[in-house]
């Protein structure tokens, strides 16, 4: 047990109490949870949310994906227990509109996936909670949210793509016009030729992203970037996390279907 954490000892068990933010709920035996939790004191850990499918369970409300709660849990050597658990948001908004919903689960399974256990990052669950505020609120495009929060994500996790100069032969950029996602980062036209998943960077996206990582969520939205920046974005950054995670991203597939289906409708 670390000093300073808050806990009493209950006939040989902890009791730990956090502030967290759900990530991911799966079912789990015939009336249970299980939730994988972010918190800034704790974490990341998962937790068994006793009977939280019963109906009339207090766990219900609390138990759902996007939802910052306040738990009381029975530390486990595997698996902490919840013993209660309040509400602080629901985000509710994110479970009524199935394109924020879409960006949400992608903030969600990005965490989860590359989050280590158990490591307490107070800044990280802060940018998660304000990653959610925003995309629940919708006080900025969801797209310009989750691009800014994936930047501000990389950055805080140590894996941010060079931006400033060539990844690979660290020539300075003025016109970047190329970002190598295995490489991590843009490429010179020079290198351009030795990368082979090489795609368009062009100097608005670098100064869209640039920009992203730098203003806060409430100044972000000051930023008009074009569609085509939005698109350039996306790819270089969705192509350089999938480098970066053993498995792909399901939430991933739900945006592009999302994304064609608008595309679609905007044509016809
Ligand atoms: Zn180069």
């Amino acid at each position: 047990m670390r000093p300073g954490r808050p806990y009493v000892r209950m006939i040989g068990m902890a009791l730990v109490k956090c502030e967290g933010i759900v990530l991911k709920v799966k079912d789990f035996g015939e009336a249970d949870r299980i939730l994988t939790v972010l918190s800034g004191s704790e974490g990341k850990f998962e937790a068994l949310a006793r009977g939280a499918r019963r109906p009339r369970s207090r766990l219900v409300g609390v138990t759902q994906q996007f939802a910052q709660v306040n738990l009381l849990l029975f530390r486990g050597r595997n698996l902490d227990t919840i013993s209660s658990a309040e509400l602080v948001s629901a985000h509710s908004n994110l479970w009524a509109d199935v394109v924020r919903m879409a960006y949400a689960s992608y903030v969600a399974e990005l965490v989860d996936k590359m989050t280590g256990e158990r490591e307490r990052n107070d800044r990280l669950y802060s940018l998660v909670v304000a990653a959610f505020d925003t995309l629940d609120s919708g006080a900025l495009d969801p797209r310009v949210a989750t691009l800014a929060f994936e930047i501000k994500f990389m950055a805080e996790s140590g894996f941010l793509p060079q931006l400033g100069q060539c990844v690979l032969c660290g020539a300075p950029i003025e016109q970047a016009v190329w970002f190598g996602p295995e490489a991590g980062g843009v490429v010179c036209g020079r290198c351009r030729p030795t990368v082979r998943d090489a795609v368009a960077f062009p100097p608005a996206a670098r100064e869209t992203a640039r920009l992203l990582l730098t203003l806060g969520y409430d100044r972000a939205g000051v930023l008009k970037p074009r569609e085509d920046t939005l698109d350039e974005l996306e790819i270089a950054f969705r192509a350089y996390v999938d480098q970066r995670v053993e498995r792909k991203l399901h939430s991933l597939d739900f945006i592009r279907d999302l994304r064609r289906m608008e595309q679609e409708g905007g044509q016809g």
